[in-house]
């Protein structure tokens, strides 16, 4: 059986580049209309949209901090007037600054953009969407979490911290909202070769040691992510609620 969300509407933040601009690819490739948020690059964002297939007949960019309430309204209302429904809700947008950072040289404001961006920013768009989730009576949300939402990451605490809450925050809207049909679910990449990954990957030291921990030994693609993202929004995933898939290629046991 092969995947196809032919006429369905999905939601992706963080689309101009990464996970995200390979998720909005395939769902796209797979028949869905997307509305994906970025946050400035205009440029990537324009560029994902012409790759699609049906171009922006199908597939629409909004410049939206999902930080903010407002932004967030403004991108689910976007879908809803497009294209009257949601489907699908792909909480992917994200931050990670690669600079190694001690706790006690963190600030406040290094503390509450990791929080505000990576955590309430997914509840933010899963704020806005769910009512019209529940109105049609169901959907998918996959949120992005990480391997260090599960194991921690010293030196990215906050970060860990931030992905950490995305999953209890997943466990329990699954069942909060299981009544309604509506899925939930995490994916946890392990490294992924985006730009958020570019300033540790290109050193060649840094890069052998990353693929040396990983028992694939290689960092993933960002296709191999929107894959597990694309099945979990997938009929193939109709009986799976509240669960944290890894993509990680082993490693999240190791290190
Ligand atoms: P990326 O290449 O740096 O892309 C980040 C995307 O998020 C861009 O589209 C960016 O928009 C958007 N974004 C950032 N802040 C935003 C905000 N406040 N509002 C709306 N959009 C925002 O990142 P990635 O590697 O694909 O990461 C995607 C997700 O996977 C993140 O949640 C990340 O934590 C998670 N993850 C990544 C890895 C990895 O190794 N790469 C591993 C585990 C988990 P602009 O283009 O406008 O800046």
């Amino acid at each position: 059986m092969d995947i196809r969300l032919d006429n369905q509407v999905a939601i992706v933040t963080g689309g101009s580049r990464g996970i995200g601009a390979a998720t909005v690819k395939l769902f796209a490739e797979c028949g869905s209309n997307v509305v994906f948020a970025y946050r400035s690059n205009a440029a990537a964002a324009e560029a994902v949209v012409r790759s699609c297939p049906g171009g922006n007949e199908r597939v629409i960019a909004v410049r939206a901090d999902v930080a903010k309430m407002r932004d967030a309204r403004k991108l689910i209302e976007t879908a809803v007037t497009r294209f009257s429904r949601i489907d699908a809700l792909v909480a992917n947008a994200g931050i990670w600054p690669a600079d190694p950072l001690p706790i006690e040289r963190m600030t406040e404001r290094e503390w509450d953009e990791m929080i505000a961006i990576n955590l309430k920013g997914v509840f933010t768009v899963i704020n806005q969407a769910v009512p019209h989730m529940i109105e049609r009576k169901g959907g998918r949300i996959i949120v992005v979490s990480s391997t260090a939402g599960q194991r921690g990451e010293s030196f990215h605490t906050h970060y860990g911290a931030s992905k950490g809450g995305v999953i209890s925050f997943v466990k329990g809207l699954s069942t909060e909202l299981a009544p309604h049909h509506i899925l939930v679910n995490c994916v946890a990449p392990g490294w992924v070769d985006t730009d958020m990954c570019v300033p540790v990957l290109t050193q060649p030291r840094e890069a052998r040691r990353i693929n040396s921990g990983i028992p694939l030994g290689r960092v993933a693609r960002p296709e191999e992510v929107a894959m597990p993202i694309l099945f979990l929004a997938s009929e193939m995933a109709s009986y799976i609620t509240g669960e944290i898939l890894n993509v990680n290629g082993g490693n999240v046991l190791c290190g």
